[in-house]
């Protein structure tokens, strides 16, 4: 069986779209604490438990941590279809007997289990958890410092979701991005942040495959009050993994299989053709770019202008009654060279009006675009389209 085949019928339903909190995730917890051993490692700000589940036995001894940011939750959901993967018995059962033998991860699923309930990116003292890896001031930020210090790992796992404005020079979208943090100003390849880079150059061969174009390589600017930075100053191996955005996905849901198969490949589950790594090739990965909108509406002419432009409108979220609502705001006017949709379209150098009104401008909230002269319909935003 390919993994992709086991992938689409038994990835994990219970949990979905972009709203996961330590509620969503109890039910799951519950059901492996049948199969692994489960610590609760303190509590956050506001007194919810942040549990961690520690999986096989072997001596390489992985840390993984989700939801630092509480609001990128689509990593969350790739551990849980992970977990699923290595707990049941039918398919891969050799690969999965030998990951266990060779590897003891421990996974904290929800690091910042507040923010995750506000669905917020900061804790709820609104403080940065990846900034503070120095003045360790939040509960959170104590506990994930202290596990590294108990567990000290062979490799940590930092995982996070970006934002749709990511994409790369070949023009497609940043579905996924990794980062081998740096570990002193000068950005050094230190053995341990080498030994990163060979692990993502592996993965990187492996998801162009499935995601050509589509993976991409985050900033390495050094900042010692980020968690990858300041273990990598401890000399052992981190990789940030970005779980990006692909085509209108915005429940995350295609993407989470995307990180699914880079930790499965990543723990040598998914064998690929052997070839000699060199963490040169790191580099040759595309660098992520700000060049994506949620929607771009090209040659439209707007405000009685008779010259062409583009419009971008780029969505915020918002949580309402426990669901995550896009609301549509147009973000740029311009010729929007180099930038890109992830939905396009040519309004053909006709005349439009957002919402009824000539009067177009920046941070104004998009509900319907029309052609001007003959009414229809160029733009609509659904406003119960919820993720
Ligand atoms: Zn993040």
């Amino acid at each position: 069986m390919k993994i992709e085949a086991w992938y689409s019928n038994n990835f994990e339903p219970l949990i979905s779209g972009r709203y996961i909190t330590l509620e969503h995730i109890k039910p799951l917890l519950e059901k492996y604490k049948n199969h692994y051993e489960i610590s609760i490692l303190g509590v956050s700000e506001l007194g919810k438990e942040i549990p961690m589940l520690k999986i096989g036995t072997g001596k390489k001894k992985v840390l993984a941590w989700s939801q630092m940011h509480g609001n990128e939750s689509t990593t969350t959901k790739s551990i849980f279809d992970f977990l699923k993967f290595v707990t049941q018995k039918d398919a891969f059962k050799d690969e999965i007997r030998a990951f266990l033998n060779d590897f003891t991860i421990y996974i904290i699923p929800i690091l910042n289990p507040d923010g995750a309930s506000l669905y917020t990116r900061n804790n709820a003292n609104n403080i940065d958890l990846n900034r503070e890896a120095q003045d360790l001031s939040q509960n959170e930020s104590k506990v994930l410092m202290n596990a590294f210090n108990a567990l000290k790992p062979d490799l940590c796992m930092n995982l996070h979701g970006q934002r749709t404005i990511y994409g790369l020079e070949t023009k497609k979208p940043a579905t996924v991005s990794f980062l081998s943090p740096s570990s002193t100003i000068e950005r050094e390849v230190t053995k341990s942040r080498r030994i990163a880079m060979e692990l993502i150059v592996g993965l990187n061969e492996y998801l162009q495959k499935l995601i050509p174009g589509q993976v991409g390589r985050y900033d390495d600017s050094f900042n010692a009050n980020c968690f990858g930075d300041a273990f990598q100053m401890k000399g052992v191996p981190v990789i940030l993994f970005e779980a990006g955005h692909i085509g209108y996905d915005y429940r995350r849901e295609k993407t989470r299989a995307y990180l699914f198969y880079a930790f499965i490949n990543l723990f040598g589950i998914t064998k690929q053709d052997h070839f000699p790594i060199n963490y040169k090739n790191y580099f040759l990965i595309p660098e992520n770019k700000k060049n994506y909108y949620d929607y771009i509406l090209r040659n439209v002419l707007v405000n009685d202008s008779i010259k062409p432009t583009s419009i971008a409108i780029q969505f915020t979220e918002s949580l309402e009654n426990e669901t995550i609502k896009f609301i549509p705001k147009i973000a740029k006017i311009g010729a929007l060279d180099g930038f890109y949709g992830h939905l396009e379209k040519d309004g053909n150098n006709s005349e439009i009006l957002v919402n009824s009104q000539n009067n177009i401008e920046i941070g104004l909230n998009v509900s319907v675009i029309n052609n001007k002269n003959d009414k229809s319909l160029v733009y609509f935003y659904e406003k119960n389209y919820l993720f």
